[in-house]
């Protein structure tokens, strides 16, 4: 029998209603003869208002602390997705992270998935019933509970749908697709109706948060196809696989922001061999992820590092600012917290040259001073002020030709 994966965001359950209508297209997939495993999150705006309860007592609180808290929001939903599908007729069981031993790592607020035992699922299968999990979350060796970081209901999804192997895993959201920019920033992008994973991967890392980027990976690593569509509107979605007919003439597929990092510069640190060594690995050990890295030329034997980190972990840092500057002696530190990232995502790219002049001259000719930049294959990224993010968004989408007249 073939398998379903299907998930449902905060919005997509946000209210009872919602989980209604969420729960028959579940309903549905499993009348069609699918056997149905149905990710559910928090409901919309839950999370967020469990963590604003965290951060008015410590933002630098303990991270376990933290996930203990977080998983809450989604414990909820699934017993009410489960109770939906079971008005509208169809047996289903409900199981949070523990009981299916969703294994991660004990990186609490950004755990990775390790393994998942897929017995209980596969007995709740063979009696007929929908099977909804709770995203999110996860329980390490140990029993201790972790989140998978925020929007991680979609790698609990993708997760479920390789190690069942699943013919096909669905991302039920509030947006119809995926589009050439944030559709909230500009209304009029063009949806993309299909999509390689090595695109979407590089979108989803620089900010695209349709999809949390390490679903993206996974659903790449298992070749999961995955589609994302609308829980509101019966249409095609768009569809995320290993090949997709790239268009010769298509340079640039997307423009993403992400407004979620903030720049540490250390100032005055010795610039001898070791150091970049020693600050990173001091990060890496603490479970910082460092995005950009720029270090300008040595002066007088001294040089200033700057990098970017997710704003979530600025906290920790500020905190340990003593311990990070006398680690590489630096003088001083400084802190931007009010950074856009915008990205320029294409695999066209690769076929075609010119694409970050174009990309700096139309940043100029909207007078947004660029602050850092990286490169890879298929993507070029700049740092700017925050406050430029829509202006520069839009005059991108405007230069590639990605929002319709
Ligand atoms: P869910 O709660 O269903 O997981 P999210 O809010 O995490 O939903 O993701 C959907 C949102 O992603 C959309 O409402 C949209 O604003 C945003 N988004 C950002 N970039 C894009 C893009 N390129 N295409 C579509 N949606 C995007
Ligand atoms: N509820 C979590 C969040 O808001 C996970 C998710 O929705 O994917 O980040
Ligand atoms: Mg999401």
């Amino acid at each position: 029998m073939s398998i379903i994966a299907m998930k449902f965001g905060g919005t997509s359950v946000g209210s009872p209603e919602r989980i209604i209508n969420a729960a028959s297209k579940a309903v549905r997939e499993a009348e069609r003869g699918h056997q149905v495993v149905v990710t559910v999150s928090a409901m919309s705006g839950e999370t967020d208002r469990l963590l604003k309860l965290a951060d008015a007592i410590d933002p630098a609180g303990s991270p376990r602390e933290r996930d203990m808290l977080a998983v809450a929001g989604e414990q909820a939903s699934i017993a009410l997705m489960a109770m939906a599908c079971e008005k509208l007729g169809r047996p289903a069981v409900s199981y949070n992270a523990a009981q299916i031993n969703m294994r991660t790592d004990a990186a609490f607020t950004k755990a990775k998935i390790l393994s998942i035992d897929d017995t209980k699922i596969r007995k709740a299968f063979d009696e007929g019933r929908i099977v909804v999990i709770a995203g999110f979350q996860g329980v390490t060796g140990e029993g201790e509970i972790t989140t998978l970081g925020r929007g991680g209901s979609d790698t609990t999804a993708v997760a479920l749908a390789a190690a069942l192997k699943a013919d096909r895993c669905d991302i039920y959201t509030d947006v119809d697709g995926v589009y050439a920019a944030d559709p909230r920033i500009v209304p009029n992008a063009k949806k993309i109706p299909a999509l390689s994973y090595e695109e979407m991967l590089e979108m989803a890392s620089s900010g695209a948060k349709v999809l949390h980027t390490r679903s993206v990976q996974f659903a790449a690593k298992y070749n999961v196809p995955l589609q994302v569509l609308s829980s509101f509107e019966d249409k095609p979605g768009t569809m995320i696989t290993e090949e997709v007919q790239a268009m010769e003439d298509v340079v640039v597929s997307a423009i993403t922001h992400n407004t979620k990092e903030a720049k540490v510069t250390l100032i005055g640190t010795s610039d001898v061999p070791g150091t970049a060594a020693k600050l990173f690995s001091y990060l890496a050990e603490k479970n910082i992820n460092v995005d950009m890295i720029v270090q300008n030329v040595g002066e007088n034997g001294l040089a200033d590092i700057s990098f970017t980190v997710e704003k979530t972990d600025l906290p920790y840092i500020q905190k340990n600012e003593q311990a990070l500057m006398s680690s590489i002696n630096a003088k001083r530190v400084v802190y931007g917290t009010k950074i856009a990232k915008i990205s320029a995502v294409g695999v066209g790219m690769k076929a075609h040259s010119g694409v970050a002049s174009r990309m700096f001259n139309a940043l100029a000719a909207k007078g947004v001073n660029i602050l850092m930049i990286s490169t890879s294959e298929i993507k070029i990224s700049c740092v700017i002020h925050e406050d430029y993010t829509e202006l520069a968004v839009r005059a991108l989408c405007d230069e590639f030709g990605l929002a319709s007249e």
